[in-house]
């Protein structure tokens, strides 16, 4: 199972990034050109036209780079182009192995421990009123007597 995106994967992921920064730029222009021009009606239709084709232009790269960089993030399967459930699996396993990898480090963050490492905690009893104690501590928890 691969543990690590490809770099192909990597290389459609950035080459889509950066489509899709160009195609923004593309259609961001097209408001900056309307307020430089406004109130200005010569040359108006070509212009018009100019901004047309960047508006559009924009935006069918912001979605072309939009797939293809999620082509890239999670595979053909993974994003749904193949319909192949088992090589989806396989392509989306950095992710299953990042979310699970996350959930193990709030864990270990919280302190909760899973089953085995509660059950290396060792804790002492109170000579005095029986209650339980850490290993660690040196007087009882539960009514201060030296342990
Ligand atoms: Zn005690």
């Amino acid at each position: 199972m691969p543990r690590h995106i490809s770099e192909e994967r990597k290389t459609a992921y950035y080459v889509g990034m950066g489509l899709q920064i160009l195609g923004g730029l593309l259609f961001a222009s097209t408001f900056v050109t309307s307020l430089i021009h406004f109130g200005d009606f010569t040359d108006f239709e070509s212009r018009a036209k100019s901004d047309g084709f960047r508006a559009f232009g924009g935006m069918a790269l912001l979605i072309i780079g939009g797939i293809i960089r999620g082509i890239g993030a999670k595979g053909l399967a993974g994003s749904g182009v193949l319909l192949d459930p088992e090589r989806a699996r396989d392509e989306l396993e950095p992710y299953s192995r990042m979310a699970g990898g996350m959930v193990k480090d709030a864990i270990e963050e919280a302190k909760i421990g899973l089953g085995g490492e509660a059950a290396k905690v060792i804790m002492v009893k109170c000579r005095s009123c029986g209650g339980l104690s850490l290993e660690s501590a040196k007087f009882c928890q539960e009514c201060g007597t030296k342990l």
